[in-house]
């Protein structure tokens, strides 16, 4: 071998070393980039770049290490980039943000991939919703709290009832699952959870038929089904479907299964990754009255619980019911939070829950054995929750079968689906709050034969205007310790509705307001540290990703809810039937975006038609049919925005437009169902029901509209 030949085999060598060095690196560089996102992953509170979960990790806490948007900073804090969503109305989700893309659900379950660094839309999957409602009644609402993600893929759930799983990467359906018979009066509002290869979704509709409430898991990979739990027991007749139904059983009477029994379970669903047991919240009666749901009033498993399952098999572990024998609306649907306390010395495995009943409840989430619970805001129902029995003490009279009653908090709740959060940083928990008392009676109910009929419900119960509100101010942040059970901070405020919240590393608490206001606080004191005008109400919670090195803060912005249906105090804030343009907004310390301004406060004015003979016994018969409207258009007819305002609205004034829109579905593409059984005369009551509520309504525009301006005319 000469030495060229010998250089040769070195230069060789030398390529080689060199290439394998470069293969090795490219490889490590895919590892890289091809991150592992398993349910460790999900459940990794350390993580500081993406947003992977409902409540960002499995936990479900609503909290992020990162800091580098804090307390001392915050107030430089500017709209780095921004989406605008016309065709949306209500906006309540959480966005996932995961290496890099930022996915969200917006109205008729639409799902958008979005460039989490620069907000450019990557891909967008329309579920086709309003094909699906084409010619149907529907219940409940267009708008959905979020989606899901785990290894590549996206899983929503739709409005009539389908789960869908979604590739991540190119926004293409890998598979459908219906999840319910579509012609029952049920439907999907909440977010799918996905842990350990499978996917669960329930839902809701315990006031609109005979509904008993389930939950149902799919595999993540086929969208088969896995396994499927009921919350309430079935006809005994029937044989139950497990030892939990059986057990259950024993706590109802008289032909509950009948009117379903309810409990639908349609949010709060939490997979504790350390523990291995998936914890779901489940829904109030149906119907609400306990005497005509269960005559000798008795606890009603497993209705306003929290049931902890088996992940792989749906099979029973434990439960905790917050509200036995519930009567008032009572959920305890709402978000169920995973925390490590030190409680008297000892180490405990805790849940938060602060459902609609008003009590925080502190919970050892090994055993199922309540440590505390205490009154978050005005509660009436009950004195106390017992620590022995882990049961409430009721008032005298509050399940209204001693006369009409106020009972606080009322059926929105003292806390709803609105994000709570939860700092190991500062050890509090932080609940949007809701102080509202309502009157509560049974006078004139028919028990004997009470009988509840798809998609016409019923609640059993009359609810009217408390004779006195226990609270000066509707809604407020509290921030509470759950050790301790005290409250370290509260914010009153001035408008109902509180959208959910995020607390991060930096010290901070962030929450939008119904005033079309995100605020920034102190997550100790309370003190605002930052205010930011977005000028269109906000209901759903803001989330924070980092990505290059730089934090995000990135929110929804689009009036929704329940509540956002309508009635005065919705109407009055101002945020009409697409006046102002929904939005997706992420903000950062370096934002430099111009956002146009949205367009002012506005409130359809009631046309009064005085061609229009306004007939009252046909008005009368209208009122009676309103109800099947009062879901989008607002109770009262005064519309918050999810949909058109009837008294203002041309179309109303035309027979032949009207029943178009109503009857043959023309406006299915914007989100109207069609009511397709609807006789002319029925058609004809509901045209004098809107003309009268119209031409009653005018009296007082103009004063209601100075006083809706003036009072958010300050700050
Ligand atoms: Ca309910």
């Amino acid at each position: 071998m000469n030495c060229s030949q010998q250089n040769l085999i070195k230069n060789g060598l030398l390529i080689i070393l060199s290439l394998c060095l470069f293969i090795s690196c490219e490889k490590k560089e895919k590892e890289k980039i091809i991150k592992i996102i398993d349910d460790k992953a999900i459940a990794d509170e350390n993580q500081s770049s993406d947003w992977l979960a409902y409540g960002r990790t499995h936990n479900e806490r609503r909290f992020s290490p990162i800091k580098d948007i804090n307390v001392g900073n915050v107030a430089n804090l500017k709209v780095d980039w921004f989406l605008d969503l016309p065709n949306d109305v209500s906006l309540v989700s959480t966005p996932l943000v995961v290496d890099g893309t930022m996915y969200f659900t917006g109205t008729m379950n639409i799902i958008r991939a979005v460039d989490a660094v620069t907000g450019k839309l990557l891909w967008q999957f329309d579920p086709k919703v309003r094909e699906a409602i084409k010619g149907k009644r529907q219940v409940g609402w267009a708008h959905s709290r979020g989606i899901s993600f785990s290894e590549g893929k996206i899983f929503t759930a739709t409005w009539d009832g389908r789960l869908i799983g979604i590739n991540a990467k190119t926004g293409k359906e890998i598979w459908t699952a219906v999840t319910f018979d579509p012609n029952r009066s049920l439907f999907i509002s909440g977010a799918p959870k996905a842990f350990k290869g499978k996917v669960l979704i329930g839902n809701g509709g315990t006031e609109e038929g005979p509904a008993r409430g389930f939950v149902t898991a799919y595999d993540a990979e086929t969208g088969k089904e896995a396994w499927k739990f009921y919350i309430v027991p079935g006809n005994p007749a029937d044989g139950f479907e497990n030892e939990a139904m059986e057990m259950a059983a024993k706590t109802w009477n008289g032909e509950w299964w009948k009117n379903g029994g309810g409990g639908n379970a349609w949010h709060g669903f939490t997979y504790d990754e350390e523990l291995d047991v998936l914890y779901i919240g489940t829904g109030n009666g149906s119907p609400w009255n306990p005497r005509i749901r269960s005559p000798k009033v008795d606890d009603n498993l497993f209705l306003c619980s929290i049931v902890a399952l088996k992940p792989d098999s749906g099979e029973y572990l434990w439960h905790y019911q917050t509200t036995p024998g519930e009567a008032w609306d009572y959920n305890s649907t709402m978000d169920i939070v995973l925390a490590d306390l030190k409680i008297d010395g000892e180490d405990i495995k805790a849940i938060l829950h602060a459902p609609k009943n008003g009590f925080f409840y502190v919970i050892n989430r090994k055993t199922g054995k309540l440590i505390s619970a205490e009154p978050f805001t005005e509660v009436t129902w009950a004195s106390h929750i017992d620590l022995k029995t882990g049961k409430p003490v009721l008032t005298e009279g509050a399940r209204y079968d001693k006369g009409p009653v106020d009972i606080a908090p009322d059926s929105w709740g003292g806390h709803t689906w609105h994000a709570m959060a939860y700092s190991p940083q500062t050890g509090l928990a932080y609940i949007p709050t809701l102080h509202r008392t309502d009157k509560y009676s049974d006078e004139g109910v028919v028990y004997d034969g009470w009988q509840s009929k798809e998609f016409s419900g019923g609640i059993g119960v009359s609810l009217s205007p408390a004779d006195k509100q226990l609270s000066d101010h509707p809604s407020s942040l509290e921030a509470i310790d759950p050790v301790t059970q005290k409250k370290v901070w509260s914010i009153p405020q001035k408008d109902f509705w509180n959208a959910g919240i995020l607390t991060t590393g930096g010290n901070l608490v962030l929450q939008g307001r119904s005033d079309g206001k995100l605020l920034a606080y102190n997550a100790k004191t309370g003190q605002i540290v930052w205010t930011f005008n977005i000028g269109l109400g906000i209901s759903a919670p803001p989330i924070t990703y980092k990505i290059n090195d730089k934090q995000y803060i990135s929110l929804l912005v689009g009036f929704g809810g329940g509540y956002a249906r309508g009635g005065i105090d919705a109407y009055s804030l101002g945020w009409s039937y697409r006046t102002q343009t929904r939005r997706l907004i992420t903000f950062s310390l370096e934002g430099t975006a111009e956002m146009p301004a949205l367009s002012p406060r506005h409130f359809p004015k009631p046309i009064v038609d005085q061609n229009f003979i306004i007939n009252e016994n046909l008005a009368q018969k209208g009122y009676n049919e309103y109800w099947k409207c009062f879901n989008c258009h607002g109770d009262g007819m005064y519309s918050g925005g999810l949909a058109p305002d009837l008294r203002a609205s041309g179309i109303s004034l035309s027979k032949e437009a009207f029943t178009a829109v109503v009857r043959d579905g023309i406006k299915n593409e914007m989100g109207m169902p069609s009511f397709p059984d609807m006789t002319d005369e029925q058609i004809e009551n509901l045209m004098h029901f809107i003309r009268k509520r119209a031409k009653e309504t005018s009296v007082d525009y103009e004063h209601l509209v100075s006083k809706a301006i003036e009072k958010h005319s300050e700050e």
